[in-house]
């Protein structure tokens, strides 16, 4: 199969609708990360996603939604806090998970009897989304387990041949792939971390839970057991106060002809003085947006990817260090 990479207008607009009512799978951009989509009501078009990804089919999707879609005919049992985030925090990287009505196929959700519902407030997926008027069940554009991709060229790189069409949107401002938040009880829970962070929700919705998985639990959002963002090169992971010996780590490495990388904030390259630096950047927006770019660049140039936490450890670095500690695990 050839893959097209086209700039989002009514010709590709128009060719990502064909490919969609006739069951196929088109990548498109969000402000998070580049999703792989394909129509929700359509169990085979839904199957196909799991299959070009390699995705465990225990791993639920995300139904995507243009700003008008009518919520009410997906889910139900919508709780007033939900009504409030909505507001506060829709469209946006924030995705909600509600009573499913059982209307999009039962491949979606695998299995569950919930919904998780994203409004990207990307312009190119609002575009695509309202042309194709349809819930699109899109789980990130990359191969499972792989890095997630933030560039029309990532999705290039691990699909090429595996689907139709790329709509290029650009890079994706965000960088880490949304929050999601179980709206199922009587106070909202985060299941993943994200840009809109635990803090923010709170104070909208009064107060969040946050879901931690331990190995062995049963997941109430089956994602977070698996291994994920992981690069194709060996990696590893030190704490901000373990400086010293992951500098001492890349000058042995270093030293016996293994090229080996750091990858860090700003703040933490200055201090540590090695050659060879993937640097994320200097606040937790930059990190958050350069985390995957440069750990996709980290698997090309390097053997061994040497990952140092930032000091920061709240806000958006919760979700940061999430992907980072499973990336490199
Ligand atoms: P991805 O599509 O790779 O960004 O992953 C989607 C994430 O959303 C995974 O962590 C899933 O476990 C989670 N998810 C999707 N649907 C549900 C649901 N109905 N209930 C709980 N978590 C969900
Ligand atoms: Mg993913």
């Amino acid at each position: 199969m050839d893959t097209k990479v086209l700039k989002i207008d009514e010709n590709s607009l128009a060719l990502s609708k064909e490919i969609i009512e006739r069951g196929g799978a088109v990548a498109i951009p969000t402000e998070t990360v580049y999703g792989l989509g394909a129509n929700a009501f359509d169990t085979a078009a839904v199957e196909r996603i799991f299959e070009i990804k390699g995705r465990p089919n225990d791993n639920p999707l995300i139904v995507h939604i243009h700003k008008d879609y009518d919520i009410s005919t997906l889910v139900e049992d919508i709780p007033e806090y939900a009504k409030l985030l909505a507001r506060a925090f829709l469209p946006g990287p924030l995705t909600m998970v509600y009573k499913s009505k059982g209307t999009v196929s039962k491949a979606v959700s695998c299995g569950l009897n919930t919904l998780a519902i994203r409004i990207p407030a990307h312009e190119g997926a609002q575009r695509f989304l309202k042309f194709v008027n349809l819930p699109i069940a899109a789980p990130s554009a990359n191969v499972s387990k792989h890095v997630s991709p933030t560039t029309a060229e990532h999705v290039f790189a691990d699909l090429n041949g595996k689907v139709e069409l790329i709509l290029d949107g650009g890079k994706s401002v965000g960088g880490i792939e949304s929050t999601v938040l179980d709206c199922t009880g009587s106070t909202p829970v985060v299941l993943r971390s994200g840009l809109i962070t635990r803090e923010m929700i709170a104070k909208v919705a009064g107060e969040c839970g946050e879901y931690v998985y331990k190995d062995g639990m049963r997941a109430i959002s089956p994602g977070m057991k698996y291994k994920h963002y992981s690069p194709n090169c060996r990696t590893c992971l030190f704490n901000f106060d373990e400086l010293d010996k992951a500098v001492k780590l890349y000058n042995y490495e270093r030293a016996n002809g293994v090229n080996a990388y750091f990858l860090c904030d700003d703040e933490t390259a200055q201090k540590a003085k090695v050659e060879y630096v993937l640097n994320l950047g200097k606040d937790e927006n930059e990190v958050a947006a350069n985390l995957y770019s440069k750990l996709r660049e980290g698997e090309k140039k390097s053997d061994l990817i040497i990952a140092v936490a930032p000091e920061k450890q709240d806000g958006v670095m919760v979700g940061v260090m999430n992907r980072l500690s499973k990336a490199c695990r």
